[in-house]
């Protein structure tokens, strides 16, 4: 699988980088840590023409904006975002899901913007087209879909992988998106649109430039979960996300934000469940309802041979023990989300 012949630019500024965008158009594709992107050009999933590449611009290091809210640059890298002493400090669960990408060679390459944005996953996509099939699918620009024949045209059904998207959402955080001319703010959950053939609202004259994280309201905790076979080096089959604050009596659910990712084509919030926790007490038997309802509202896709019967298992064991974990932050924990890593 060697790599075709492609321009590679190293622009000094984002608003550069947008701007070159704009003039190359679609031909154009934005190069992070290439850790997602260069494999996917190997295997033909995407045939940028030119590179523009975010090599020549530096992060700038996690901080705090005058509102109170932690900025972490798109370009940082996830090994700086999980080892920060900022950000575990500020939000331990955005640390946390940095820490469980991929391995630490993944993670000293791979950057958050480039996470955010990363490719979804199908078993057909991720592999050589030649090697074993003859028409290219909806997402390789073709007018067929294997593991959904049924589909109607340019219906995707595959997976969005990142493991920290769903911990953003659940710490209900914004994201920047950085354009020639100007930039738009929006909630990471808006980002993303749970359409397979275009996972983001991500414009091509557009890249991602910084994230926002709140500070967590008072009496707040969290709880997170990556599931796979094995540890290290290995995409999720599901993540479970949470955060939950209790009111002033110190018993009864204030807020709850309930997020399930790698299971469709984006990361899902479950509202309904997060609604029916919001006033009770979160006694054993209020949190199995919840993780129960969440799975119920959420959709579920069979992906890399896992079924979605066990899929939806998992996840609700999961959200069972994220959400007592996260009640018990939000009792004991300093009332910042439970700075406990
Ligand atoms: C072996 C292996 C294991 C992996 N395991 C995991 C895992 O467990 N969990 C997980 O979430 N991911 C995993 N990944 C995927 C990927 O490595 C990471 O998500 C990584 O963070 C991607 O960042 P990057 O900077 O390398 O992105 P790149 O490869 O440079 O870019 C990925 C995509 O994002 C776009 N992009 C990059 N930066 C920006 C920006 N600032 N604005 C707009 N678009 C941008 C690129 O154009 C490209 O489309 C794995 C990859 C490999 C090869
Ligand atoms: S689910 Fe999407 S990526 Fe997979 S074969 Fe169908 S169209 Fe292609």
């Amino acid at each position: 699988m060697i790599l075709y012949d492609f321009e590679h630019e190293r622009p000094g500024s984002l608003q550069d980088v947008a701007a070159r965008l704009a003039e190359l158009g679609p031909t154009a594709g934005i190069l992070a840590g290439g850790t997602d992107l260069l494999p996917n050009m190997r295997l033909k999933i995407r045939t940028p023409a030119t590179l523009v590449s975010l090599g020549a611009i530096a992060a700038q290091p996690p901080g705090t904006d005058t509102d109170g809210w932690l900025r972490i640059d798109a370009l940082t890298r996830l090994s700086e975002i999980e080892n920060s002493d900022t950000v575990r400090a500020a939000c331990p669960m955005f640390a946390r899901s940095a820490h469980v990408v991929g391995s630490n060679q993944i993670r000293q390459a791979g950057t958050l913007g480039g996470n955010l944005c990363q490719e979804i996953r199908c078993l057909y996509l991720n592999q050589e087209h030649d090697f074993q099939f003859v028409a290219p699918c909806y997402k390789r620009g073709g007018d067929c879909c294997y593991p959904y024949p049924k589909n109607e045209k340019d219906f995707c059904a595959s997976v969005f992988m990142s493991d920290i998207a769903p911990a953003l959402i659940a710490l209900g955080s914004d994201i920047e998106l950085v354009g020639a001319n100007a930039s738009r703010r929006m909630a990471v959950e808006d980002f993303y649109t749970g359409v397979g053939m275009t996972p983001t609202v991500l414009r091509a004259d557009e890249l991602v430039g910084a994230v926002m994280v709140p500070p967590p309201p008072p009496n707040s905790g969290w709880g997170y979960h990556k599931s796979t076979i094995r540890g290290g080096l290995e995409f999720a089959m599901v993540v479970v996300a949470a955060r939950v604050a209790l009111g002033e009596d110190g018993e009864t659910c204030a807020d709850a934000r309930i997020v399930i990712g790698a299971v469709s084509e984006g990361p899902s919030r479950a509202r309904g469940a997060e609604s029916a926790l919001v006033g009770a007490a979160p006694t054993p038997e209020a949190i199995a309802a919840a993780a129960s309802a969440a799975v119920a509202e959420c959709r579920f896709l069979p992906h890399h041979n896992f079924s979605v019967e066990y899929l939806k298992q998992n996840a609700e064991v999961y959200l069972r023990r994220i959400l007592s974990e996260a009640f018990g932050r939000a009792k004991t924990g300093p009332g910042k989300g439970g700075q406990d890593q």
